[in-house]
């Protein structure tokens, strides 16, 4: 879990002090099973709940973050990892941790709008990372995407 204190960036979660886990390193094995074993079509339609306390993921690919949302006991103990702009799932160990860190550091502030509603065909509103650290995750998919 990371400091509740801020980094000597002034930042709760910094993609330059990040410190990576065994969560970190559950969550990113858990996402690179189905890199492996999921066709690409159907992985980038696809979903992973990540268990925030250890990283450890239910080895099931949901094909909705919906479908992940009410499959868990509690969303709030999980974040939901997509493979629509990470075909390839997380690019480092760090990128796991951040990810991990920014959904624990949201929800323990309250972040209602991150919480999907299973009432709504789309399953509602999900928590948007903040453009420094999204920037991350996407310019490694993209970075990938030219790799392919
Ligand atoms: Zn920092």
């Amino acid at each position: 879990m990371s400091s509740p204190e801020l980094c000597r960036h002034e930042r709760r979660v910094c993609a330059e002090c990040v410190v990576v886990t065994d969560a970190a390193r559950r969550a990113y094995d858990a996402v690179q099973v189905h890199v492996f074993g999921t066709d690409w079509s159907e992985r980038i339609r696809s979903w992973v709940a990540l268990k925030l306390q250890d990283g450890s993921s239910d080895g099931v690919l949901y094909d909705s973050r919906l479908a992940a949302v009410r499959h868990v006991p509690d969303q709030r103990w999980y974040a939901f990892f997509s493979f629509r702009n990470a075909p390839q799932g997380f690019a480092s160990l760090k990128d796991a941790q951040l990810f991990i860190d920014y959904h624990r550091m949201a929800y323990a502030q309250g972040a209602q709008q991150a919480l999907a509603d299973p009432d709504q065909p789309n399953g509602g509103r999900e928590l948007i990372m903040p453009t420094p650290l999204e920037q991350i995750m996407l310019q490694r998919g993209l970075l990938l995407n030219g790799l392919n």
